[in-house]
């Protein structure tokens, strides 16, 4: 079990160092780790091991090496992620704009309910996953990181994903995932706007909202049917282990979902 032993070998440590390569700079690197969003038990394979030059955790840099290996050697292509002000959106663009000046590249963030969908604020495209603005059939590849719990209708937001895909295309994501759970459940629900909770609050990191992304959904494994009953003719999730790239525990998994084509 290397995860056991990596976390036993430096539990008296608050922060060190392992050297691997970073798919996204392309290089070798010292990748950073240290305790942070663990019990101090284990550490937390799926955000640490940051690359020190592209400030990307293990799980981004997994979807980002997942999303080049699709793009790669393809034509002309339109890709939209579920984000705008972030490091992965930046170091993804560039790269892939290095490789394919054509390609096209749409991100945006969800800048609160007094916005308007598709409109530009401070250079930052504003969208509601649950009612985007895109065009049908749009973008040859969806990229999601960790978004879909933050969303009250998932569902609504995987049918408008599925939408704005061409047939043949793929949605690439990661979610926060319950291996455990055959069902998903709701932390919180919405009553005409005002949250009910019916588990404690829970909030990730925003990039635009310094008080955080409130946490609706525990996703467990008919997350799969929720995509099926979106409109994807198939949903999987892949499981990664490549240790040199920083992808170690078991259950470091980022998930596809295809339209038909
Ligand atoms: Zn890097």
């Amino acid at each position: 079990m290397i995860m056991e032993n990596i976390s036993r070998a430096f539990c008296q440590r608050e922060s060190w160092q392992m050297l691997g390569y970073c798919a996204v700079c392309e290089q070798a690197v010292p990748l950073q780790v240290d305790w942070h969003y663990s019990d101090r038990r284990m550490i937390n394979f799926r955000e640490r091991f940051v690359c020190p030059l592209c400030e990307l955790n293990a799980r981004q840099r997994l979807c980002a090496d997942i999303v080049s290996f699709v793009v790669r050697g393809r034509s002309a292509q339109a890709i939209y992620l579920y984000e705008q002000t972030t490091p992965f959106y930046r170091k993804l663009y560039h790269q892939l704009k290095q490789r394919n000046a054509a390609i096209s590249i749409k991100g945006s963030e969800y800048l609160g309910m007094d916005k308007i969908a598709g409109q530009i604020y401070n250079d930052i495209r504003h969208e509601d996953a649950q009612n985007m603005t895109f065009s049908d059939e749009q973008f040859d590849v969806v990229v999601s990181n960790d978004v879909f719990e933050h969303v009250p209708d998932v569902q609504a937001a995987l049918r408008e994903s599925c939408r704005v895909l061409k047939r043949g295309g793929v949605m690439i994501f990661s979610i926060p995932f319950y291996v455990g759970h055959d069902i998903s459940s709701q932390r919180v629900k919405l009553d005409e706007g005002k949250p009910i909770f019916i588990k404690s609050p829970m909030y990730h990191g925003n990039p635009v909202d310094e008080n955080g992304s409130l946490v609706f959904h525990d996703f467990g494994w008919d997350f799969l049917k929720f995509c099926r009953e979106a409109g994807f003719s198939d949903a999987y999730m892949m499981d990664c282990y490549d240790p040199l790239k920083g992808y170690i525990s078991e259950l470091f998994s980022l998930f596809i979902a295809g339209k038909q084509s």
